[in-house]
């Protein structure tokens, strides 16, 4: 049976073909917002791979490696449909703003699947609900680096309790990360906040993982390439491209997660870096006082490794300093053949 095309509003792409729209999904005092939208519709059937980038609008090593897969692909070549969404924020994206929109001060990935009542945030991930993951079988939302966060690299999936799905999202986390995955669960230490998009799409039956890379505000190279091969090894497992899949090795799981808080305000002199691993009891670093009098040590409330460091460094009594996985060996890999993808 031929191939259809796809068609996502006025937005039709023929078997074989590249192309690109502007969704509108809501409107400001001085203009529409839209979702820019790339759709490499293969000439040959395969899986639905929805990418998503910009979640956050000033995480760029992720959006991207989305904007490069989708100027690399060869639709001709490609087994099934990439439907690309470089930036999903834009919002954020023009305004250069961390983590909230400045339109309504909602943060995107709290808010999936959003609603069609709703101010731009939720009207955002209402459209990507309601009209773009539908149509996908896979996903993956390209995070990391926000202005104020710099971050060791992972990928991440939210466990359904739906063994095929399950196995499935998780295989494409571990093709995805340089090293460390995590796999979310609701009642243990890896819950994931309510209202983020890869677990609001898990939730939906799409094997959607989040893949974070970046470090504070920057576009290394290097990260753009994390994330891409990241894609490129996942889309292998899918067989949308030629080539074998290859695991990053060595792995870690992550089991758990911790904070390092600040009791006392001041300026934060740290002296652990990011990933390092760092043992219980160990000595972080030091807050001092505007006179440089030590008021606090900051110390590991349990072995870790650092996942997160936030760029600020005059910190608040209770502010959060480090973000911490509690880690294991990942359990040996094999690619699973017997779950269909
Ligand atoms: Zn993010």
């Amino acid at each position: 049976m031929a191939r259809e095309a796809l068609r996502i509003r006025d937005l039709v792409v023929e078997p074989g073909a590249k192309r690109r729209d502007l969704l509108k999904v809501g409107e400001t005092g001085s203009g529409p917002i839209a979702l820019p939208v790339v759709v490499v519709h293969g000439g040959r059937p395969g899986p639905t791979l929805c990418l998503t980038g910009g979640t956050h609008g000033t995480e760029y090593p992720g959006q991207t490696a989305v904007r490069i897969m989708t100027r690399q692909l060869d639709p001709a070549a490609l087994a099934g449909t990439v439907i690309a969404i470089p930036v999903l924020n834009m919002p954020m994206f023009a305004a250069r703003t961390a983590f909230i929109s400045p339109i309504d001060g909602l943060n995107l990935n709290r808010v999936a699947p959003g609603r069609p009542d709703g101010t731009i945030s939720e009207l955002i991930a209402h459209t990507l609900f309601s009209e773009i993951l539908p149509l996908a079988t896979h996903h993956i939302d390209c995070h990391g680096g926000d202005l104020t966060e710099t971050l060791w690299p992972y990928a991440a999936y939210r466990l359904t309790g739906k063994p095929e799905l399950d196995e499935l999202g998780g295989t494409m986390a571990r093709l995805y990360t340089p090293g460390i995955f995590a796999l979310f669960r609701e009642g243990t230490p890896l819950t994931l906040t309510s209202g983020t998009i890869t677990s609001e799409a898990a939730k939906r039956g799409i094997a959607s993982i989040l893949g974070e890379c970046g470090s504070a505000g920057g576009l290394d190279p290097a990260d753009v390439r994390t994330h891409l091969d990241g894609i490129t090894n996942v889309m292998r497992f899918l067989g949308m491209l030629t080539g074998e899949p290859v695991l990053r090795e060595p792995q870690l799981m992550g089991v758990g997660q911790f904070v390092v808080q600040a009791g006392h305000g001041g300026l934060l002199r740290l002296s652990v870096g990011i990933g390092e691993t760092i043992a219980e009891g160990q000595e972080l670093g030091e807050i001092w006082d505007v006179f440089g009098d030590v008021v606090e040590t900051l110390r590991a409330p349990a072995r870790g490794l650092v996942r997160i460091i936030w760029t600020h460094k005059v910190v608040n009594s209770g502010d959060v300093v480090l973000k911490c996985w509690v880690t294991e060996p990942a359990p040996p890999f094999t690619l699973p053949d017997r779950i269909p993808r």
